[in-house]
């Protein structure tokens, strides 16, 4: 897997400073020191349990609770923090960025993230918004790992306005960390992600939340008697409730709309059964399975029948 992870001639940055250490930023402060992508690594946090974890696992060159503080010398800031957190980050660092730093960040939504921080950062900041589409349901720096962004895709939503520069550094960045890069509208990302990522969550959050308040089945008997199909909403559902709860607040009309289609096809569905239509089901089910076929023929899931889901690949020195 990190075959794509080969240190750069260059560092892009001279200082990338990382705020919110968790999965997420702690993963990007492992891969940008293993790619040399840039020269020091700053790594910011409010929770000192979690700025603790990373000085423990050595990541970042200098760990600080002081946001201003931690950006003043970056040429790059990278937002790790649930996007419900960055509105406070934006007026904590704004002040203190440097003329021409890039900030970028890594949320899972990217239009309420675009309206909350650029009107706060400054003029002389460049804003290049992105999403790294790769994750585990784990949360905290000790669940970070370099090679988490091998062969992901990472989606930038560049306002129309942002210099092309500071976009063709954090698209070197991003590709330097071994992602496939692709630029797209914050609108349309916010569609697209709402389908792939946002409703499965929420569907899966709905399962097993229903199977949680069941009378008629115990709770024992659902963990004891968990299937396949179950116990992969369950892994869904143990995401961090923080992260998610943001995410739904933030994509707001997006997930309404690919609600409102999901409920139609579930009703579909549902009269299929009533009416024991087993060639309608057997007709989507095969469209369906066409799908997966597809997602593992790209190399973005394996076929093995625990998903292939590895925190890391055991053949690898975690880094
Ligand atoms: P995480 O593991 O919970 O880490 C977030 C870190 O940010 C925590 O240490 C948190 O501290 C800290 N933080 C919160 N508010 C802060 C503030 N005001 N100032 C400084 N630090 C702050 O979260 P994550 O899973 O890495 O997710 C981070 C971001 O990545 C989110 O925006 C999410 O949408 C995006 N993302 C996540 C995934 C995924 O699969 N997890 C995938 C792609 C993108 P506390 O614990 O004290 O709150």
């Amino acid at each position: 897997m990190t075959e794509r992870l080969r240190p750069l001639a260059e560092p892009i940055f001279d200082e990338l400073a990382i705020v919110g250490v968790g999965l997420i930023g702690s993963s990007v402060a492992r891969a940008a020191r293993a790619v040399k992508a840039a020269r020091r690594i700053v790594i910011a946090d409010c929770s000192e349990k979690a700025l603790a974890g990373a000085r423990t696992l050595g990541l970042g060159d200098e760990l600080t609770s002081d946001l201003p503080a931690a950006v003043r010398r970056a040429d790059c800031v990278i937002l790790c923090a649930p996007v419900g957190a960055n509105e406070r980050i934006g007026h904590a660092i704004a002040p203190a960025l440097p003329p021409g730093a890039i900030v970028s960040d890594v949320g899972s939504v990217k239009g309420a993230v675009i309206s909350t921080l650029k009107p706060i950062l400054p003029p002389h900041a460049h804003f290049v918004p992105a999403h790294p589409v790769a994750g585990t349901e784990q949360s905290g720096p000790e669940a970070g790992f370099a090679s988490l962004f091998v062969n992901r895709w990472c989606i930038l939503t560049p306002p129309e306005d942002v210099d092309s520069v500071a976009i063709a550094k954090v698209r070197h960045f991003w590709e330097a960390l071994g992602s496939n890069v692709e630029v797209m509208s914050a609108s349309h990302h916010d569609l697209v992600l709402a389908i792939t990522s946002h409703v499965p969550h929420l569907i899966a959050y709905n399962i097993v939340g229903t199977a949680a308040d069941l009378e008629e089945v115990t709770q024992s008997e659902v963990i004891k008697f968990s299937a396949g199909g179950f116990r992969d909403s369950t892994r869904l559902a143990a995401s961090d409730p923080t992260m998610w709860r943001d995410v739904f607040l933030n994509n707001k009309d997006a997930v309404l709309e690919m609600l409102g289609r999901f409920n139609e096809d579930l009703t579909a569905l549902q009269r299929m059964i009533r009416r024991e239509d087993g060639d309608g089901l057997f007709a989507l089910f095969t469209r369906t399975r066409a799908i997966r076929l597809g997602i593992i023929a790209q190399g973005q899931e394996t076929a093995a029948p625990d998903f292939g889901r590895r925190l890391s690949d055991p053949t690898e020195p975690r880094l």
